[in-house]
């Protein structure tokens, strides 16, 4: 087995108690290493924006010459070049050939206004890499909701506002103007892949 991100070859990955699959050199989760997998397979070039970046990514994207990667996160919990609001990004229209934006939007109780954000900073052709936690059915939100104990055992976390569906991301993608594609990724043992979702956002 090998960790596509920090290339360091185990015996195992390490098992946490979620079943997701941690690289025990790196740190990086079974989402962040697919996430670069996919990422791999883009044309990587022009400006790359990402949001709440895991550092196992970051490092290893800040190597790769070939792009402007830049790194952002609103409340500070990792360490980003900027600190955009993602309901209102501080950059020029047209401005990302790709934004990354994992397990975000279930933080943004204006996600609708996030994910216009999201398209206008985008270029035309520009891809979003989208996904958050994602349940069967459709999503489930509630406002009125605010405390943590509440959010925990409603949304499945203390800062989560809501848990989609994935039709229902797909169909607030969609309204704001996007062109999707809904991936459903297999596992594979050898590079510590999960089965999963995530959505190809794309400006047309
Ligand atoms: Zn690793």
């Amino acid at each position: 087995m090998q960790c596509n991100i920090c290339e360091f070859k185990l015996k195992q990955f390490v098992k946490r108690s979620n079943d997701d699959l941690l690289c025990p050199n790196c740190g990086s989760l079974s989402r962040t290493r697919r996430l670069f997998n996919t990422l791999t397979t883009l044309p990587l070039k022009g400006k790359v924006l990402h949001f709440s970046p895991p550092q196992s990514l970051s490092s290893k994207l800040k190597t790769i010459s070939s792009i402007h990667y830049v790194t952002t996160d609103f409340v500070g919990e990792f360490t980003t070049d900027f600190h955009y609001d993602i309901t209102s990004i501080s950059a020029d229209d047209n401005t990302f050939d790709i934004i990354i934006c994992y397990h975000v939007l279930e933080h943004i109780e204006e996600d609708t206004k996030a994910i216009f954000e999201l398209y206008r900073v985008l270029k035309p052709n520009g891809i979003c890499l989208i996904q958050t936690p994602f349940k069967e059915g459709d999503l489930y939100e509630d406002y009125s909701i605010t405390s943590e104990e509440g959010r925990k055992s409603a949304f499945g976390q203390e800062d989560h506002v809501r848990v989609y569906s994935v039709d229902a991301l797909n169909k607030r993608l969609q309204a704001a103007g996007f062109s999707t594609n809904l991936i459903s990724a297999t596992s594979d043992s050898f590079s510590g892949f999960r089965n999963e979702t995530y959505i190809e956002a794309i400006k047309p």
